[in-house]
């Protein structure tokens, strides 16, 4: 036989039989399986029955497997078929199982070239394979896991660190597609890149393994078609094989330019605060003004040490809170307290004079002022400065003194100046024959000397305020009859028409002297700064308890800005010195003896349309 001649020339038999791989021989176009050795039986789950039998009855149920058909198409064409690794599935004790195999099918031809059979010798690479497939799971899942990671991740192979896997976050970050990059040497992909310094580091990681981290770096990047620099926290790291050789770099990145950027502006923010705080700290040295924060909620405080010494501390002494109260003068503690009390509920501004003893016990006066508002916590703040003006006071003092006594010393003279003129101005209007200018003299010097004599008075009554000698003198009468009896100097005049409005009949408890001194103010105001205005209405009103007097000119009216400071002491509202003869103390006046009333005082006006100048007082 054939067969059996070619395979004793060619093979020893017994080697073959004994072998573990896989040999058998098909012949004819039925492929009748002539030989199969020991090994072939063993994997196909048979005994040595099926020699001799067409392949699909030997072996029906392989018979839908292309390797079936690989032998047909072998044993037609004459071509060898080799492969690596192709997958076949066996029964094994009547399940099935999945190997692979290396095999190669060789057509046997016959001396005149005419394929008679095929030659199959294989091996079982199942484990190998499957290993393999392992491997490539494993990469699979590297690569996935690298595309998923949340930081930037790539790995660059060889020496020309050829780009092998990039997640989409460096893409991102390097603003590439992967088609621009992949499989590329990195610096040919990503050009931009070049030139930083980069090359040497990546350099360095795969000859000496030594790893790198580099923390928040400028890198020059591209960012649609420019060049942006993006700050990064990024790393290499060798890339090991099994065998421990490093064959690339792992590279990860951190985009943190957003970060590092709004970090550097707070930083800066930082900067600017520092400095401004330490120039207020300049000012408030400069100023001797001491600075505090308390916070109301939590009882935490902060004094700085000019807070102290305006308090007669030492810089590094602990300050108790109770112990500085009470240093407080006894009769200013309760208007402190009120302060802090509306503090506590409310955004209050406040400032206040008051003297304290030092743990000296000398005196000193101090302004605190300050403002409370609620922190990002939600807790109570009082913040503020303290100026110790003791020695402002002391001028302030001798100031008023000066003034007292001079406008008193002024004051008699004056009198008798008064009355000296009013008898000479009677006897020249007597004298028939006086000079016309003689008579004019006379009334011209009359309405000086009251100006000037106004002027005193003004000056006495502030400066009796300031030293608390203002006593009132309370009465019951009747507002109107107040009005009627004011002013005569204006009524007589006729240039002005005064205008009683009002409950006519209100009566009042309160010193009729002094608020007819507000009342002729209110006047003599509208008259001098709203002189075109030739009605003045003053009305009279009452609201429960309270009765209201309203002096109302038709003149300019006074501008906004200047309405708030117009009961300040020597406030002008204008630069109408030089045309109206003042010292801003009238109102200041006026309100010091509505506030002594436990009244309150104020102005309504319109620029263009005239002013109304009112106070209330309680009936009783
Ligand atoms: P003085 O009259 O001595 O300047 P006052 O305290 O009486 O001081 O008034 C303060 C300022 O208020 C005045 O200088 C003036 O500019 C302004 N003023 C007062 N009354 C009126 C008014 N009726 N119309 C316009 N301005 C007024």
């Amino acid at each position: 036989m054939a067969i059996n001649n070619y395979l004793t020339e060619n093979i020893n038999a017994l080697i073959v039989d004994l072998s573990p791989m896989p040999v058998f021989v098909c012949a004819g176009k039925n492929m009748v399986v002539e030989f199969a050795n020991h090994a072939t039986l063993k994997a196909w789950g048979k005994d040595s029955s099926i020699i001799g039998l067409p392949f699909n009855k030997a072996l029906p149920e392989l018979i839908d497997q292309p390797f079936f058909n690989l032998l047909i198409q072998v044993y037609s064409t004459g071509i060898p078929y080799y492969t690596e690794s192709d997958q076949v599935v066996f029964l094994v004790k009547g399940q099935r199982k999945t190997f692979y195999y290396k095999f190669s099918y060789q057509p046997l031809k016959d001396e005149a070239e005419n394929v008679w059979g095929v030659l199959c010798i294989a091996s079982d690479v199942s484990e190998l394979s499957l290993a393999n497939k392992r491997a490539e799971e494993s990469e699979r899942r590297f690569k996935n896991l690298i595309s998923k990671a949340p930081v930037a991740l790539c790995v660059l192979k060889g020496t020309d660190f050829v780009l092998d896997v990039a997640n989409e976050k460096i893409l991102e970050i390097w603003g590439k597609t992967e088609e621009q990059v992949i499989d590329k040497p990195i610096f040919d992909g990503l050009p931009e890149a070049r030139g930083q310094g980069l090359e040497s580091l990546l350099n360095n990681v795969y000859n000496t393994g030594v790893p790198f981290f580099a923390n928040e770096m400028s890198v020059e990047l591209p960012k649609n078609g420019q060049v942006e620099t993006k700050i990064l926290n990024f790393g290499y790291h060798p890339y090991y094989e099994i065998d421990g050789a490093i064959t690339g770099i792992m590279a990860a990145a951190i985009d943190v330019t957003e970060q590092v950027i709004s970090r550097r502006a707070t930083e800066e923010i930082n900067r600017q605060l520092k400095s401004t705080q330490h120039r207020l700290e300049l000012a408030l040295k400069a100023g001797r003004l001491g600075a505090y924060e308390r916070n109301l909620t939590n009882g935490t405080r902060i004094f700085s040490d000019q807070f102290k010494t305006n308090f007669g501390y030492l810089p590094d002494a602990t300050i108790d809170i109770n112990v500085l109260m009470d240093s407080i003068h006894a009769d200013y503690r309760t208007a402190i307290e009120e302060i802090q009390a509306r503090c506590l509920v409310e955004d209050y501004p406040f400032n206040i004079e008051f003297p304290v003893y030092w743990p000296d016990h000398s005196l000193h006066w101090i302004v605190l002022s300050g403002e409370s508002n609620t922190n990002e916590k939600g807790d109570r703040i009082i913040s503020g400065v303290t100026q110790d003006v003791t020695e402002q006071k002391r001028l302030q003092h001798q100031r008023e003194e000066f003034i007292s006594i001079a406008s008193h010393e002024l004051k008699t003279p004056l009198t008798s100046l008064s009355g000296t003129l009013q008898i000479l101005d009677r006897v020249i209007k007597k004298d028939m024959h006086s000079q016309p200018l003689i008579k004019q003299m006379a009334t011209a010097s009359i309405v000086h000397l009251k100006k000037v004599t106004n002027l005193v008075n003004d000056l006495l009554n502030s400066t009796k305020i300031e030293q608390g000698q203002f006593v009132l003198n309370k009465t019951w009468f009747t507002l109107s009859e107040l009005i009627d009896n004011c002013c005569d100097h204006i009524r007589l005049e006729g240039a002005y028409q005064l205008k009683t409005e009002g409950d006519l009949e209100l009566q009042v408890f309160a010193d009729e002297h002094k608020l007819d001194q507000v009342l002729v103010n209110f006047v003599n105001n509208a008259v001098k700064y709203a002189a075109e205005s030739k009605e003045i209405i003053i009305r009279i009103e009452r609201n429960n308890n309270t009765a209201k007097l309203i002096v109302e000119d038709f003149g300019n009216g006074i501008p906004n800005d200047k309405v708030l400071h117009l009961f300040d002491r020597f406030y002008r509202a204008d630069n109408s010195g030089a045309q109206y003869s003042g010292l801003g103390l009238g109102l200041y006046i006026c309100q010091q003896i509505i506030t002594a009333h436990n009244g309150e005082i104020g102005v309504e006006s319109e620029v263009g349309k005239g002013s109304k100048f009112w106070f209330t007082v309680p009936i009783k």
